[in-house]
């Protein structure tokens, strides 16, 4: 049995509301022709209303993350994004992504609670873990790291979370076609490994630098469920073939031939 592809979009710190309006309006009228993918944008935090009232109840498919969340509860926390306040807008968040990690050095534990945060306001962690650089040692690192932020969640929190595989050599620095990818059998076998940290049904994406034109190539790996896209999520006509080309390894593919 083939699979629902998982598409989640990272747009960072980019584009005006008017930007964030047209992308998310244009993403909405693809998805309602695609089956077979789940699709989640995740705007600025400042955009995440307009983009939720434009694909709120539109389409099942299609849906709305953050790309942070803070670990402390609602309070006395100037600027900051407790889950609380987003439970019921966001239905996912990004945590751990490299570039919080390298310009705000996030430590394990503070993603860890971030991710016990986002739980427990029932949002799905998206929890990014990647290497610097490419080494035969890299599997086992990873795994530790990702054991590390985990630590006291059970096999069935696990099973709640997505874990994105994303190398940081391989991320772009947001420009399309940049940055060379990870082959997507070494994202393969990295996701089959990180099996020994999360359950075998825990879903694992690969992000770094994938485009319209190599995303068949990750989602059709078994061990891969789908991948998250920074660059090229930002341009619609590129963000829309990328969408109906993941399509083709769900399910439903045969419409997509
Ligand atoms: C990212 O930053 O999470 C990412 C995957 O970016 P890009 O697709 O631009 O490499």
């Amino acid at each position: 049995m083939g699979k629902t592809v998982l598409v989640v979009a990272n747009w960072k710190s980019n584009g005006s509301l008017a930007d964030a309006h047209v992308l998310a309006m244009g993403v909405r009228n693809e998805c309602e022709h695609i089956d077979g993918v789940q699709v989640v944008l995740c705007p600025p935090a400042v955009w995440l209303t307009e983009v939720r009232n434009i694909v709120h109840d539109q389409i099942h498919h299609l849906a709305v993350g953050l790309q942070d969340i803070s670990s402390e509860p609602a309070g006395a926390y100037t600027g900051e994004i407790a889950a609380a306040l987003v439970a019921g807008l966001a239905q996912f968040v990004i945590i751990g992504h490299s570039e919080r990690q390298r310009l705000y050095r996030e430590s394990d534990e503070q993603l860890h609670e971030k991710i016990r945060a986002a739980l427990t306001a029932s949002i799905t962690p998206v929890i990014c873990v990647g290497e610097q650089q490419q080494s035969s040692t890299s599997k086992v690192t990873l795994a530790r790291q990702l054991d590390r932020v985990l630590h006291t969640l059970t096999a069935t929190q696990r099973n709640q979370c997505i874990i994105a595989y994303e190398p940081v050599w391989a991320i772009s620095k947001g420009k399309l076609k940049s940055t060379r990818p990870a082959s997507a059998e070494y994202a393969n076998e990295v996701a089959e490994y990180l099996h020994r940290v999360v359950p075998a049904t825990t879903k694992i994406i690969y992000g770094g630098s994938v485009d319209a034109a190599n995303v068949l190539t990750f989602v059709a790996q078994p061990h891969l469920d789908g991948v998250l896209v920074g660059a090229a999520s930002l341009h619609l006509r590129e963000f829309s073939t990328l969408i109906k080309n993941a399509a083709k390894a769900s399910d439903h593919a045969d419409k997509y031939r």
